[in-house]
Parts: C-alpha cells; structure tokens; sequence
C-alpha cells in the first residue's frame, strides 16, 4: 500500500464515520418525534367542557375564557361565582389558562379538587354526581353513565 491508498483508505474511513453518526442522530431524531408524538397525540386539548349531573348536562362553557363558576348540588345549576358567596354542596369551578379545575368544594372526598387544572378528560366529584367533561375539536356527544 503506498502513501496515496493508504490516504484514499484513512479518507474514506472519515466518510463512514460520518455516515454512521448520521444515521445514528437520525434514529434518534426520529425515536425522539415518535415518543413525543405518543405523549401528545392522546391528549387533544379541549376548546370547551360540559358540567354533566345526574346523566344530565347541565351547563357548558368555553375553556378560551377565564371565569368562575358555582356548581350546586339539587337544583345542578352551574352560575357565575360572586367571591364570597356562600354555598352549601358545592364545587367551585374556575377556567383559567385554557384549563378547567375544581377551585374548592365541601364535597366528601376533595378528588375533585385534588385532580387539579386539566384540559382534556374530565373531573369527576363522585358524592355530588357531577362530572366536567373536556370537549376537544373532534368530540363526540359523551354516553350517559
Ligand atoms: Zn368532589
């Protein structure tokens, strides 16, 4: 092997290096967009959420507008919240950020609250029958349960 091959050879092994790193960034670049994918595409961001009680929906809103609402157990009704009202059985619901959470409520068992802000899937407060229910672009009417 003279001088010029073994140059030709050292170049050419150069060549594969950066091949393989080339490759190598581009299974990763491609696991990277798959598992990205696989987290965000479930998790279609709601635009609006239903208040169901009882099998019934009760009240929707737009998740696009930051506000306060009092849901009452009895009568189901969902209003705008005055801070300071009182209340008895009763979920505050506050829109802020494009997300829904429970704020406070006396119910049992505070899953509700302790589910926190969410804008997809629902929040459920099983000892007042109520559930809020996130709406994405392409939701279908829910099933009653
Ligand atoms: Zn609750």
């Amino acid at each position: 092997m003279d001088r010029e091959q073994k140059a030709a050879l050292v170049r050419r092994q150069k060549y594969f290096v950066f091949g393989d790193v080339f490759v190598f960034a581009a299974a990763l670049l491609l696991i990277a967009a798959l598992t990205a994918f696989a987290f965000l595409a479930p998790r279609e961001e709601g635009n609006s959420f239903t208040v169901w009680y009882d099998g019934r929906a009760v009240f929707t809103a737009s998740l696009a507008e930051d506000a306060v609402y009092v849901f009452t157990v009895g009568s189901g009704s969902v209003v705008r919240y005055e801070e300071g009202a009182d209340h008895e059985a009763y979920n505050i619901i506050e829109v802020a950020d494009g997300k829904v959470r429970v704020r406070e409520a006396d119910c049992r068992s505070q899953d509700c609250v302790h589910r926190g802000a969410a804008d997809w899937g629902e929040i459920v407060c099983l000892p007042h029958s109520m559930r809020i229910e996130i709406n994405g672009e392409e939701a279908q009417p829910p099933v009653d349960y």
